[in-house]
């Protein structure tokens, strides 16, 4: 059967042959795993992905979703492999059993995650912002907000989203104006408008929890004075139940280019005086807190280009190889010469040598990510806790931007190599395209990603985490010159 979303061959190699993971079977924190049980899991969100999520890529484009009475609905087809997705416990992969985790690798999360967000991203954006939310709660929360929410949205009974941006306030967050007051019993008031929300609103789940950055009467301007609120679509009781509506309103959601299965929405909360939310954390360290949700989505939707352009290389692999057209470049002038697959021709090769050295390489750097979390997490001491979490903070936007910029280029080559089909809906490869764009502008334009790498990674700790990743490539240089047939290059 051809290969579908990602090659699994090529999820090996990277996983076991380049970096190596087996290492961290033996270690404490997973001493109680093995590659029999890394392959189980990455099969099996394959068949998942391939079965339930997979046949709603299409599908989910052409219904969209709609507003209907102030409520969006979000596509048919979504409900069912929502379930099962929350359900198979895909949402925590790696966070603690305890809380509604499964304790596993990032990096097998990782390849996990190719197919299952491969598959349809628009459609796992309601499942995996609620880990976002949900890691944020783990970290910052009081045991009390803990015990309302954190099983609830690791286990994907409720949905999370992230509510930053406002119509003056983009790219430059420090803008917004979204106001908090405190009341007397602890919550604050809430009242602003926020626009351009991933699932801002929707029925998938009975309840959605908005981190929502706002800022609190007589707090600094810019970003020092933004604190961060947990606001639930419906408040949440003591003991746990629904409560009232929480006075946060969608008013609308954008008509936009690609993944029209994910509502892009207008909130407006507050209107009526009556939107309450939870400070998480201390007042005016809200940007901070949001770092820890943008940073994880920001790798998130460098994975998204990757895997859009993952999912484009195959499609046009596979065309490539039955498509008949034209005749073998060393027989041109024969008029008798069978037509050929196009794949026999040097240029449809090279379009598509290009798409797989991208994909490839993409895939291996998302891994490499995923597993310096692993490695930080299992580090023996502090000293190599920060090494590994310094290469995190370093590559995250590298990751955003380069993945999110190729992987476009890889669909849009992709598209080439359908030619006039490919521009029809008749086949994926349009729609790829369509849903990548989006990759390159939110969690931060990657122009803006350009600016954090350069104005605050580079620099950090004097140049010596810059400089700590040049030596992991040094290394890798001189294992590779130790490779047969490898070593002018490592070399040069
Ligand atoms: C489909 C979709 C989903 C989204 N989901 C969410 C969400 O869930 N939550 C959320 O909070 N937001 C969300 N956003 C908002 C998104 O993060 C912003 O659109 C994005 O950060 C850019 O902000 P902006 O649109 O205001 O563009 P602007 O900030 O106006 O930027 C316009 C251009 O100017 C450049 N620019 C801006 N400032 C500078 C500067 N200082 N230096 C150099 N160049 C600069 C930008 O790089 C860009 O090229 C979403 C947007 C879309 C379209």
């Amino acid at each position: 059967m051809a290969q579908l979303i990602s090659e699994r061959r090529d999820i090996d190699f990277v996983l076991y042959e380049q970096l190596g993971i087996e290492a961290i079977a033996g270690t404490e924190k997973y001493n109680d795993l093995n590659r029999k049980v890394f392959d189980m899991i990455v099969t099996e969100a394959r068949n998942f992905a391939i079965k339930e999520i997979l046949p709603t890529y299409a599908e989910g484009d052409r219904e969209g979703v709609h507003l209907v009475d102030g409520r969006v609905k979000v596509p048919e087809c979504f409900r069912r492999p929502y379930k099962l997705f929350a359900e198979g416990e895909w949402i925590a992969m790696t966070e603690d059993p305890e809380i509604g985790g499964q304790g596993l690798p990032h990096v097998i999360k990782q390849a996990a995650y190719d197919y299952l967000v491969g598959a349809n991203f628009a459609f796992t954006a309601f499942a995996i912002l609620g880990h976002g939310t949900g890691k944020m709660i783990e970290i910052f929360g009081t045991g009390k907000q803990k015990d309302l929410f954190l099983e609830k949205v690791y286990s994907g009974i409720w949905a999370g989203t992230m509510l930053l941006t406002e119509p003056e306030a983009g790219s430059d967050v420090g803008a917004l104006t979204t106001t908090a007051v405190k009341n007397d019993d602890g919550t604050y008031s809430i009242t602003g408008s926020k626009i351009f929300i991933t699932c801002g609103d929707h029925d998938i789940t009975e309840n959605i929890i908005h981190p929502v950055l706002a800022r609190v009467e007589g707090a600094p301007r810019g970003s020092k004075g933004i604190s961060i609120f947990l606001v639930p679509k419906y408040w949440v009781n003591d003991d746990g139940s629904l409560g009232e509506f929480n006075d946060i309103v969608c008013t609308g959601v954008e008509e936009k280019m690609g993944i029209h299965g994910s509502p892009t929405c207008s909130l407006s909360l507050g209107s009526k005086g009556k939107c309450r939310g939870l400070l998480l954390g201390e007042e005016n360290k809200g940007l901070a807190i949001m770092f820890h949700m943008m940073n994880e989505a920001r790798l998130g939707v460098g994975a998204q280009g990757y895997l859009h352009g993952s999912a484009a290389y195959l499609y046009a692999v596979n065309y490539a190889r039955e498509r008949l057209q034209g005749r073998d470049i060393a027989r041109g002038k024969d008029p008798d010469a069978p037509q050929v697959p196009i794949i026999r021709h040097p240029d449809v090769r090279r379009m598509l040598l290009r798409m797989k050295a991208l994909v490839d390489g993409m895939r291996s750097f998302t891994f490499y990510v995923a597993y310096c979390f692993d490695r930080q997490e299992c580090a023996a001491d502090q000293t190599e806790k920060d090494y590994w979490q310094g290469l995190i903070e370093l590559l995250t936007p590298v990751v955003k931007s380069y993945c999110s910029d190729r992987g476009l280029e890889v669909c849009d080559q992709a598209l080439n190599v359908f030619g006039g089909y490919g521009y029809t809906r008749e086949y994926p490869v349009e729609q790829l395209l369509r849903d990548c764009k989006i990759a390159t502008i939110y969690e931060g334009t990657n122009g803006i990603q350009a600016m954090d790498l350069l104005g605050r990674k580079l620099g950090m700790k004097k140049g010596a985490v810059f400089m700590s990743f040049l030596t992991e490539i040094q290394k890798t240089i001189a294992e590779a010159g130790k490779i047969s047939g490898l070593e002018k290059w490592a070399e040069a």
